[in-house]
């Protein structure tokens, strides 16, 4: 049987298990090894090793300005990383222009994203939390990259969410190495109509609205701003309330084809999903099981219901 392509994943390397962190220990992450990277070629990176700091080594720690915070060692703010830092991640940014997304270690001066500590001169955080250094010049090269935390990855919604905007980004991606077309951006559009749904309903009419007169627009221009519309889409939660609408419309498709016993019986299992008795996953597989027997080609090329693949069991815990 031949192997699936892996799509190519930035990760902070303690993640993986290698023994990089300050005291030499690291910070495995299961998830990452155990299932995503069945689909995943990882791209470690240790931004702190990267620029020569060595193990053991001193621990550093964000200080100042909240917005444009400096790492400094904790003992000794003179010993100042941030440009060091700053300049590696820019660095890495150029070489790994090809990754589909990156996860970071929570926390960390240098890979922390979303809730890093930066310390006052009174020597507590500040109320408001920062972003690592490493991670910032990373992300502000790659600002519609998907990006994650390893904490925040424990949460089923976050996760979900996480892999899917990988997933579309890589779709997004081969697309464009194949050239943009008008055709070929408004049949992107249809195959994520139900996944856009699924995030907003609103923001899924303003991209077909921006996609109304495509062949008007130079397509890569277009293109640049409807992949910058759709990861943000993208990056809003979907929610029961929001999924049960979808998966309500998928429904319609089969009302000609299938028996008034089969559609009671899918009616019961989308309002046992909707009050959250029942996971999204089988809503999902009993749509697909009728859809096998009953083809319909729109629905059938839906990336809705395909985000990714099936055995990284995602929709069994929403
Ligand atoms: S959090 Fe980042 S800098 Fe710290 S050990 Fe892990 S990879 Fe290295």
């Amino acid at each position: 049987m031949t192997q699936p392509m892996k799509i190519k994943v930035g990760i902070s390397s303690c993640l993986l298990g290698e023994e990089v962190r300050y005291d030499g220990s690291h910070k495995h992450l299961r998830l990452a090894t155990d299932s995503l990277s069945r689909y995943f070629d990882f791209v470690p990176e240790c931004p702190e090793m990267g620029i020569g700091m060595g193990v053991p080594r001193k621990p550093i720690r964000l200080v100042g300005d909240v917005e444009r915070p400096r790492a400094v060692a904790i003992h000794d703010q003179e010993l100042d990383y941030t440009q060091s830092l700053t300049a590696f991640g820019e660095q890495k940014a150029a070489e790994h222009d090809d990754l589909t997304g990156y996860i970071f270690m929570k926390n960390s001066p240098s890979c922390g994203v979303f809730r890093v500590k930066v310390y006052q001169d009174n020597g507590y955080p500040a109320q408001t939390p920062g972003r690592g250094v490493y991670a910032r010049a990373f992300i502000d090269a790659h600002p519609l990259l998907p990006v994650e935390e390893s904490g925040r990855l424990c949460d089923p919604t976050l996760r979900e969410n996480f892999v899917t905007r990988v997933f579309a980004y890589a779709n997004w991606q081969a697309l464009e190495k194949e050239g943009l077309s008008a055709s070929t951006i408004l049949d992107f559009h249809s195959r994520y109509k139900y996944t856009l749904m699924a995030h907003s309903p609103n923001k899924y009419a303003e991209l077909g609205r921006m996609l109304a007169d495509a062949g008007n627009h130079d397509p890569v221009d277009l293109g640049q701003r409807y992949f910058a519309a759709l990861m943000t889409t993208l990056g809003s939660l979907a929610s029961r309330k929001t999924h049960t609408n979808v998966l309500m419309h998928l429904q319609g498709y089969l009302k000609k084809n299938i028996s008034r016993h089969e559609k009671a019986e899918l009616n019961r299992i989308i309002e046992q999903y909707r009050t959250a008795q029942l996971p999204l996953i089988v809503p999902v597989t009993l749509l697909k099981h009728h859809f096998n027997n009953h083809p319909d080609p729109y629905i059938n090329r839906q990336a809705y219901l395909q985000p990714y693949p099936d055995d990284l069991s995602l929709r069994n815990a929403i």
